[in-house]
């Protein structure tokens, strides 16, 4: 199965390469990941262009420029543990458990939740536990954790998740208005933490306790 689509998989890699992304493993991991598999059926065809498209409920699974670049950001190494805010179709989390040695993963809407931890299952990516709860509130049974990314657009960083980050861990999460974002890198330091902005992107909202309190 993950021999369709190979041309257009590579001409998507090759793509984001020449958009700046340079971390060979980053590029492998979206080599090895059949897209196609993480979008609606009658969309398929349109799975490896660099836009984001609908997931249904209102969501998109990101463009893959927007997955590789965060993915690098992140700094993701074999031995950690990452939590990813926001699981919509699984197709980031499906990257990141590539690179990492566990990845947890949180969504709200529950439908969303199920059919990526059947797409987890269908792949057998076996590192991966995706959870339907509001994800502005971490997960403090699994922290702390190595590496925390949220895929949603917040008005700040949701303090829970600073707390859940090990000293020398890096959150990245899209910071500012509601259609509007920054890409914002927390690292943690032994005392207080650094932030620093990036690149404006544009995200759906992070909804929740420590989020945005309502779609519109
Ligand atoms: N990375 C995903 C992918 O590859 O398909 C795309 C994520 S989509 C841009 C953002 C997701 O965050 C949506 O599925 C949305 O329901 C979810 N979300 C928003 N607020 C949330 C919250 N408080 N907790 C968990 N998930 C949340």
């Amino acid at each position: 199965m993950n021999h369709e689509f190979t041309y257009q998989r590579d001409r998507m890699v090759r793509l984001v390469e020449g958009r700046g992304v340079s971390d060979a493993r980053v590029l492998e991991a979206m080599r090895s990941i059949p897209r196609h598999l993480f979008v609606p059926e009658h969309m398929r065809a349109q799975a490896y262009g660099d836009h984001a498209l609908p997931i249904g409920a209102k969501q998109t699974i990101s463009q893959p420029y927007v997955v590789a670049r965060m993915t690098e950001l992140l700094k993701v190494e074999g031995g950690h543990s990452v939590l990813e805010v926001g699981t919509g179709s699984g197709y980031q989390t499906a990257i990141l458990s590539r690179l990492a040695r566990r990845v947890f993963s949180l969504e709200r809407i529950s439908d969303l939740a199920h059919d990526a931890i059947d797409r987890m299952r269908q792949l057998g990516l076996e590192n991966v536990k995706i959870q339907a709860f509001d994800g502005t509130v971490g997960w403090s049974d699994m922290a702390p954790f190595d590496r925390i990314l949220v895929t949603a657009g917040a008005p700040k960083a949701p303090q829970p998740l600073i707390d859940q980050l090990r000293p020398g861990g890096r959150l990245l999460i899209p910071e500012g208005g509601r259609h509007e974002q920054r890409l914002v890198v927390y690292r943690k330091l032994r005392q207080g933490v650094r932030r620093s902005a990036g690149e404006a992107v544009m995200f759906v909202p992070l909804l929740g306790r420590h989020g945005w309190e309502k779609e519109q």
